[in-house]
């Protein structure tokens, strides 16, 4: 059933929060310094911009190193099981840190703590974490980190709300000035059956359209210039509340604003609307790059996967966004060795990725996750066995990207400068419209501006060229 409005937390939750950012902020005997380990998807990136945001509000600064920092805080995600090895190997790093500094603290955060039964985990493997709490209640951090550092005891909260609730106006701490990232949903309802995220996010909500118009408003006016939407399927933005706009909508509606550029992801393919294309091709500064995750390209695969599309559905798809906006870059992701795979099977993903002509993708081995369905399947897959195709997969696509690659050369294209080369100070890199990163000869002071460079050569997965005149 349709919410009537968006599932915003109190206010009063909100302002009660701030009020524990300051109670924090006035101790005196308290971490001063700050590390946050961030890892996964933007959505994880972004909920560290809010930790950030909450920790300068609770009067302390980034450290130099994690080493020297009073309080790290690792921002886990555990949608791979090597995302989250890689997580519980470097709180255990920090072990031996706390033993020659008994005053750092050590907190651990994000999907993996939602996870059934890691609350009572952390608390029994890793005495050295002094808290831990999941998605759900990040929004309470402040008040934990009070709890932890008053009480000098251990505080482990997590909320298992699979609906969920959307704080607003908590302090973000941007990580650049001229991206920003805006979330526009939580959540997930389509699971997919190799997929943790639906239960560790809980279901899709999706904000007010006029917060997030507001937020976009007022990151123009600071000077932004591309803004990123975040959720893990936009394109079914909206569909959870009565009244509420489309994606479609929601990005006309933010082209009107004149932010430069306007990215999306993730795009569920089978939400792909064709209204939304035409709002893609008639705007004026949404990005022509388009990440549409096929996942695989056999279609026992992709039922098995409860994807809810085809390959032929899929193709048909990626067939109307090119009839309509013909420049369009397409990347993608896909598992290789889903359980019972067959080497047919697979081989229809390397003709499906030879079909579409992605500019990249992101390839996996599938990883299986408990509580998903998938992991519990017969006709797991042998490690070497994903591990060669998935060898093949990469190498299919490492040509196809290089022949898109060089066939911009010779193009012009409008770059967002990034940053000042870390080899050669004389070379800046930006990414260009399509999302592909573009070096070429330049000065520090273009670096957040948008500056058109005529396209001269092609790497495997970067541009090369020169700046010409605006
Ligand atoms: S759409 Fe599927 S893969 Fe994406 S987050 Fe939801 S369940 Fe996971």
């Amino acid at each position: 059933m349709k919410r009537t409005r968006a599932i915003e937390l109190p206010a009063e939750e909100i302002e009660a929060q701030k009020g524990w950012m300051r109670e924090f902020a006035a101790l005196t005997d308290r971490p001063h310094t700050y590390c946050v380990v961030t890892y996964g998807c933007q959505m994880n990136a972004h909920d560290s911009e809010t930790l950030e945001g909450m920790l300068a509000e609770m009067g302390m600064t980034p450290a130099k190193s994690r080493e020297t920092a009073d309080f790290v805080v690792f921002n886990t995600c555990c949608v791979r099981d090597n995302a989250q090895r890689r997580a519980l190997g470097n709180v255990v790093w920090l072990k031996e840190l706390k033993k020659s500094r008994p005053e750092l603290m050590v907190a651990v955060c994000g999907c993996m703590m939602q996870q059934p039964g890691m609350g009572e985990q952390i608390l029994r493997q890793y005495p050295f974490v002094d808290l831990a709490f999941g998605t759900h209640n990040l929004y309470r951090f402040a008040q934990l980190m009070l709890q932890a550092v008053k009480s000098r005891r251990r505080v482990v909260e997590v909320l298992q709300d699979d609906e969920g609730s959307i704080p607003e106006e908590l302090p973000v701490r941007r990580s650049s000035p001229h991206h920003a990232y805006i979330t526009i949903m939580y959540g997930c309802n389509n699971f997919c059956s190799y997929c943790i995220v639906p239960y560790v996010r809980g279901r899709e909500r999706s904000r007010a359209s006029a917060r997030i118009l507001e937020e976009a408003r007022q990151l123009h006016a600071e000077g932004v210039k591309e803004i990123m939407l975040l959720g893990q399927n936009v394109n079914s933005y909206g569909l959870d509340t009565e009244g509420e706009l489309s994606f479609a909508q929601l990005l006309a509606q933010l082209d009107q604003i004149g932010i430069e550029r306007i990215r999306f992801m993730t795009s569920h393919p089978k939400d792909l609307s064709d209204e939304l294309i035409e709002v893609m091709a008639a705007s004026k500064h949404i990005c022509h790059a388009l990440h549409l995750p096929v996942q695989h390209g056999n279609n026992r695969i992709l039922q098995s996967m409860n994807r809810r599309y085809t390959r032929e559905k899929y193709l048909e798809r990626v067939a109307a966004i090119r009839a309509k906006v013909p420049d369009v870059s397409l990347t993608t992701d896909l598992i290789v060795g889903y359980p019972g795979e067959t080497e047919e099977e697979f081989e229809d993903t390397c003709s499906l990725v030879r079909e579409v002509g992605y500019d990249s993708a992101f390839t996996f081995i599938y990883s299986p996750r408990v509580g998903t369905r998938a992991a519990d399947m017969p006709d797991q897959i042998l490690e070497e066995v994903s591990s060669r195709r998935i060898q093949k997969l990469i190498a299919i696509q490492k040509e196809i990207t290089h022949a898109r690659l060089a066939s911009y050369v010779g193009q012009i294209h409008s770059v967002l400068v990034d940053e000042a080369s870390k080899r050669d100070a004389g070379q800046m890199a930006g990414k260009n419209e399509y999302n592909i990163t573009v070096n070429f000869p330049g000065t520090p002071d273009l670096i957040g501006q948008i500056v058109r460079v005529k396209i001269t050569s092609a790497g495997e997965s970067t541009l090369r060229g020169e700046c010409v005149e605006n």
